[in-house]
């Protein structure tokens, strides 16, 4: 694979694409800096070889041009301080600032740009917006693996500028290793778990872990489409009517193939989607109308923990309930302490990015995992088998 390991940086200008886009609160303070301490090793190594940097990234999802909520800013402080340099600051990633703060960068200076999604170039995949982003720089690395997935002007179409002066970041290497290894050569038995609220968006995946998975453990609110399409009375619970057909069609095809499906027999039900909700333990085909399941009970938590334990290896995605709600979090925090426990016992386990990696942060386990990974659509998207466009303009 083609890594930053494969080369030296000294007096080099370092383009980095990095997904800094971390979560922010209402103080506009990080509260999880996992996607930005997870690049640190490549920027040190670039600083290290006597290299200087500059930044892009993107934060949120502003609409219309720029936004102080969205400024990139506001985490200058932290870069500085995980990295211990004084990161400077171009109020706009493109124009005069930018090019003069990055052409007078010394060895072992760092430059953070402002957010590239200002710009509706960025996420247009703009030929000459990446070419003038291209311009502040003469080495292009790729380590935003949580955007690898957008063929965006600064994640893949500035790619083309750099035709030999082009490199994966560790953070992007160590991703599609995890994530191949998992997929071409998994210890068996591989079991992995499906969760979330719908089946509409996991269905793909599910497909294809049909074709390399032994066990498949389903959760959350897409549960509730299977049992209905297998004749349970699932209440008010999420239910997508127009995927009962699918749903029966994935469970003819996992039977063909002998790949076990796991179903919560029971379930938390509710009678309102609150988290002062009146809740009672009830089997998940057997909802009373007016009550909905709102996570798996005691005994799916026993029965996939046993699936879990066993298990070589294991891939998680999506929580098995409404987990940001306490009273619906236990099934989604037993099977993070089961996963950590079965890495104890010497499983691979990789958990998928967005929910189930706020669930494995949430309950602080993300040291008793294998690995965590940054990327959620990402991670998604490459286990459905496709060729994600920040992965290709690196590798062409
Ligand atoms: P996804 O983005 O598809 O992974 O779904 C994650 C969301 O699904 C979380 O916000 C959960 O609260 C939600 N969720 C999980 N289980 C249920 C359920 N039984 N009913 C409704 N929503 C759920």
């Amino acid at each position: 694979m083609n890594t930053i390991n494969q080369y030296n940086f000294l007096d080099k200008r370092v383009l980095v694409r990095v997904d800094f886009n971390v979560p922010l609160d209402e103080n506009l303070t990080i509260t999880d800096d996992s996607r930005i301490t997870a690049a640190i090793p490549t920027l040190n190594k670039i600083l290290d070889d006597g290299g200087s940097i500059v930044l892009l990234s993107h934060l949120g999802r502003p609409k219309n041009g720029p936004n102080s909520k969205y400024s990139l800013k506001h985490i200058v402080a932290h870069i500085s301080s995980l990295l211990k340099v004084k990161v400077k600051f171009a109020d706009d990633c493109i124009g005069q600032e930018a090019f003069e703060l990055s052409e007078s960068l010394k060895s072992g200076e760092v430059l953070l740009l402002e957010n590239l999604r200002f710009y509706k170039e960025e996420e247009n995949g703009d030929l000459i917006f990446a070419e003038t982003l291209s311009k502040l720089g003469d080495f292009y690395v790729n380590d935003a693996f949580g955007t690898a997935h957008r063929a965006h002007a600064s994640t893949a179409i500035i790619a083309r500028f750099f035709p030999n002066s082009k490199c994966f970041g560790y953070l992007m290497a160590k991703e599609i290793n995890n994530a191949e290894l998992v997929i071409n050569n998994p210890k068996r038995p591989f079991t992995a778990i499906v969760g979330g609220a719908k089946i509409s968006d996991k269905i793909v995946i599910i497909e294809n872990l049909l074709n390399i998975a032994d066990h498949i453990i389903i959760g959350g609110g897409m549960s509730y489409t299977f049992i209905k399409a297998m004749g349970g009375a699932v209440g008010n619970s999420l239910l997508e009517i127009d995927k009962l057909k699918l749903a029966t069609e994935i469970l003819d095809r996992a039977t063909q193939k002998g790949v076990q499906i796991h179903l919560p027999m029971d379930s938390v039900i509710a009678d309102e989607f609150s988290n002062n909700a009146k809740t009672i333990n009830c089997l998940s085909n057997e909802i009373p109308d007016g009550w909905m399941g709102l996570d798996i009970g005691e005994q799916a938590i026993e029965a996939y923990k046993t699936v879990i334990n066993t298990s070589s290896t294991v891939l998680w995605n999506g929580p098995m309930g409404v987990f940001e709600m306490e009273k619906f979090a236990g099934g989604t925090r037993a099977i993070a302490f089961a996963l950590a426990n079965a890495t104890k016992n010497g499983s691979f386990t990789l958990i998928g990015g967005g929910d189930s990696a706020a669930a494995i942060h949430q309950f602080k386990l993300e040291n008793e995992v294998s690995y965590v990974s940054t990327g959620g659509g990402a991670l998604l998207e490459y286990f459905e088998g496709k060729i994600l466009p920040g992965i290709k303009a690196i590798q062409s």
